[in-house]
Parts: C-alpha cells; structure tokens; sequence
C-alpha cells in the first residue's frame, strides 16, 4: 500500500462525503460506494457462543468465485477505486476463496480480510494471502487465556492456532515488499471482558520485523444482543 492509493481512496471518500451532504441538502444524488463488504460464505468452522452463524439451520447458496470476479470488475468499472472487506461466516473455508484474492491482486483491487484466522496455520495459504497485496487483515482474538478463548470460540486449541496464523502472516509480511495492515479484534463479553491480550499487530513498514502494540479501549465492540447472540449482520 503506497500513500497515493491511501490518498485515492481517502479522497473517494471526502468525495462521497461531499456528495452526501449535497443529496441531503438538495436531493441530487452523486453518492457511489467506496467502501463493500463482501460475505462470501455463511458457514463457519468456529462455534462462538455469542455468534449465530454456525447455529443456523439453513444457508443460502454461495455466490460462485467467478461471480465474484465478474461482479468485482463490474465494481471497478462503476465507482473506481473502492476498497471491499471479504468476510463471512469465515471466507477462507469458501472454496476457490485465495483464488479470489489473488483475482484481487491481479486487477490492482484493494481488499481486506476479517478471519477467525485458522487458516493462516497453513504456510502456503498465508503465503498466497499476502501475495495477493491485502489492505489490510483482520483477525479476532476474544482473550489471552486460552481456557478462556477456547470457551468462547467453541474450539479447543483456538488460541494456540491462532497465535501461530498470526506468526505466519507477520514472517510472510517481513518478507514482502508490500505493506499492510494487520490486526487484531475483540470481542467483548462477560466471560471475556478483562482477560484480552495486547496482540495487535501495529502497521508495520516491510523491511522491520512486525511491532506488537496494544490497543485501545476503543477497539469496535460488537454489538450485543439481548440474548448475548451476535448479530445477523456481523463476521468472523
Ligand atoms: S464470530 Fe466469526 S468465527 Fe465465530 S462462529 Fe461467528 S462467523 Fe465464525
């Protein structure tokens, strides 16, 4: 990411910003999307107790990878450069779905994805990942207490394999060119609240080894609803 794609895309949206205001003072409507959120897939290989993907009885059909690249140029040929956030369910069980990012790369798109980041305990999968030139990854941790976590994702050894995806994208992204964002998410709830790690792996510049920040307290919260569930509309 070079900063005259962040100066792209940062100006598509002052741009819509502008645009915006414009259809609300006069009705005139200019606005396009500059930033999509692509669910790829509503299944998922974790079990998180507040989240209700996995526990849905029925899913919709997933829309082909060559749907996808179709309707990714068609994107590209409507707005101009726009950023999509791939997600799920968790996306890297889709199949075809690293395909679809190196599609990504190829075409000069900029995507990011949110992942429980299991997958990223395959070398080549990261491997693949970071070659297709992500904006930026994301992947959620609920604690830093591995009894904890797993608890909460519903999988045992969660932890463990997580913290290792996380190794294996930091050890790819020292070794590319590329710069990208990657990052950790919490996820708050009664039995995870006050046990969350400082894992954050700040931006980092290729070249130097990947710095472990902490981060806010302001990092998004999901979200709750009454009965603790996740909402329909939210990822990984
Ligand atoms: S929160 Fe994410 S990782 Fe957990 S079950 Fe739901 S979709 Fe899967």
């Amino acid at each position: 990411m070079n900063v005259l794609e962040l100066t792209r895309l940062g100006a598509n949206h002052v741009r819509n910003a502008v645009a915006e205001e414009i259809y609300l003072r006069t009705g005139r409507d200019m606005t396009v999307p500059v930033s999509i959120y692509g669910e790829v897939i509503e299944r998922c290989n974790y079990k998180c107790r507040y989240c209700e993907y996995w526990r849905r009885p029925h899913y919709r059909d997933d829309m082909p990878i060559e749907d996808w690249k179709k309707a990714l140029l068609d994107l590209k040929d409507f707005i101009g450069h726009y950023h999509i956030e791939f997600a799920g369910g968790e996306p890297y069980i889709k199949k075809g779905f690293v395909e679809l990012l190196t599609f990504c790369g190829e075409q000069d798109l900029k995507w990011g994805v949110t992942t429980n980041g299991a997958a990223f305990g395959n070398e080549k999968v990261v491997d693949w990942t970071v070659a297709a030139k992500p904006f930026n990854i994301n992947i959620s941790i609920d604690s830093n207490d591995a009894k904890i976590h797993d608890y909460s994702r519903g999988i045992d050894g969660s932890l463990e394999s997580i913290v290792a995806g996380i190794g294996n994208v930091a050890r790819a992204r020292s070794k590319t060119v590329w710069i990208f964002r990657s990052s950790s998410r919490r996820w708050f709830t009664s039995s995870t609240s006050g046990s969350f790690p400082n894992w954050s792996i700040g931006s980092a510049t290729s070249g130097r080894p990947p710095s472990i920040s902490s981060r806010s307290s302001s990092t998004p919260k999901r979200p709750r609803t009454n009965s603790g569930s996740a909402p329909t509309n939210w990822t990984t």
